[in-house]
């Protein structure tokens, strides 16, 4: 054991105001500093003092020169001594030809030790790369950094954790058919709740606006796992949800529930990533507010004073549709709609022009409405006795993965401009840092 002074501190005994109470931050600095250095030199030099004797007899090394190496860690760059010993004789293939050995440099295989890199990965995906760096030397005693170098550590950590969903979503296994066991899991099946987020690109790039799209793969009993991908940049988009499903427990075989706003890209991903049996489920959400157009824009005709024509049964069809949709019946939703439009099509041209223009956009409202519930029929379902059961039926908590995920950190409001592949993996790890899995994995990783 070795006592080492570090800093010293001048306090008066008794204090008199309030700022005089406890360490200061420029003195905190200061003894971290310190302390990193002096612990950090120590460990080093009996490291290189532990295998300075020789491997093969035993005999201590001769010592040869000291060189200086440079190490980033989080309390500040040491210089460390590196001490090189000639090669012990029985080693040399011919004696006396000044081989070298530096174990030394064995320990300090990379420029920085692995926290610092976890810990402005975390700041970059938190924050603009800028404000990391002004945080991170506001309290730690760091070496001056560029925003620049922390963007490529929060690069260099996304990789890695790509590079390791990759890897487990190759890894995963089918499951033993055993019905007892896929009835069982039926019941705990996880859904998968995806959107769609548009990020502005930087200038220069061929379109203004680009898609990341979002999600979270919740299963009864687990927390949440997030994903994010931009889709044309990530190497394999569907194996980052392969490996959240794998997180969940999911197994190559395993039945999925999808729920998604109808945009045939989303439940295609994730087909692409079981593989196998996927429910599609329309969010209800979505659909809702369709039939909220409709019931506007029928409502504004009901409004008009005097009434300027008879409704006949379109009133009570725009109040049905809601209901009908919710406890799946989509068929008779359409007839309803069929109903409405042909009475708005006569309206239009019985009527004046005030009537016109509303009939018009009752007509217009009900062929979207058709057409988006014809497009995803196969993602109806009976919303009602869904939601009765417990299980979401909207992706409104997808929605919140984009605002946590996407418009936090890339709002367009903070006039940011992504290029897709910065931006993806600005995604990825900040997915992890969400979820609370980013400082095992990557301490992990980069061990
Ligand atoms: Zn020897």
């Amino acid at each position: 054991m070795t006592t080492t002074e570090l800093v010293t501190f001048s306090r008066p005994a008794v204090v008199s105001t309030l700022a005089e109470v406890g360490l200061v931050l420029s003195e905190t600095k200061a003894l971290l500093a310190k302390l990193q250095g002096s612990m950090l030199c120590g460990q080093v030099a009996e490291y290189a003092a532990h295998h300075r004797a020789c491997v093969g007899c035993g005999a201590l090394q001769p010592l040869k020169d000291r060189r200086t190496r440079r190490l980033q860690t989080l309390f500040g760059t040491v210089e460390v001594e590196v001490p090189r010993f000639k090669a012990c004789r029985c080693r040399q293939p011919v004696p006396m030809t000044g081989v070298t050995v530096s174990p030394v440099r064995a320990l300090l295989s990379a420029h920085c030790t692995p926290e610092p890199e976890r810990v402005q990965a975390e700041l970059g995906a938190r924050t603009s790369f800028r404000d990391g760096v002004r945080i991170l030397e506001a309290l730690l005693p760091v070496s001056p950094a560029s925003h620049e170098g922390l963007r490529s550590r929060t690069h260099a950590i996304a990789l890695q954790l790509e590079a390791a969903d990759r890897q487990a979503a190759a890894e995963i296994t089918a499951v033993r058919d055993d019905t007892a066991k896929a009835a069982a899991a039926d019941e705990r099946r996880p859904v998968v709740m995806l959107d769609g987020a548009y990020i502005r690109a930087v200038p220069g790039h061929q379109v203004r606006n680009f898609e990341a799209i979002c999600g979270k793969v919740e299963r009864e009993g687990q927390p949440t796992r997030r994903f994010a991908l931009v889709r044309s940049v990530a190497k394999q988009p569907h194996a980052l949800l392969r490996a959240a499903l794998q997180d969940q427990g999911w197994r190559e075989g395993d039945a999925v529930t999808a729920i998604s706003d109808g945009d045939p890209a989303l439940p295609a991903l994730v087909r692409s990533a079981t593989g196998g049996p996927v429910q599609l489920i329309l969010d209800w959400f979505h659909l809702s507010m369709r039939v909220h157009h409709v019931e506007q824009v029928m409502g504004g005709l009901c409004a008009v004073e005097p009434p300027l024509a008879p409704l006949d049964h379109s009133q009570i069809d725009v109040e049905r549709l809601r209901h009908l949709l919710w406890n799946g019946h989509h068929e008779k939703a359409c007839e309803a709609l069929g109903r409405i439009t042909s009475w708005a099509k006569d309206a239009i041209v019985l009527n004046d022009t005030a009537m016109e223009a509303r009939a018009k956009r009752l007509l217009a409202r009900c062929t979207e409405l058709r057409s988006y519930i014809e497009t995803n029929e196969g993602a109806l379902i009976d919303y009602g006795q869904r939601y009765r059961a417990g299980k979401p039926i909207s992706t409104s908590r997808a929605e919140g993965t984009v605002n946590e995920m996407v418009s936090a950190r890339m709002n367009k409001r903070r006039q940011m401009r992504w290029s897709p592949r910065g931006a993806h993996r600005v995604l990825q790890v900040r997915a992890a840092v969400l979820d609370g899995r980013f400082g095992h994995q990557a301490i992990q990783l980069a061990a």
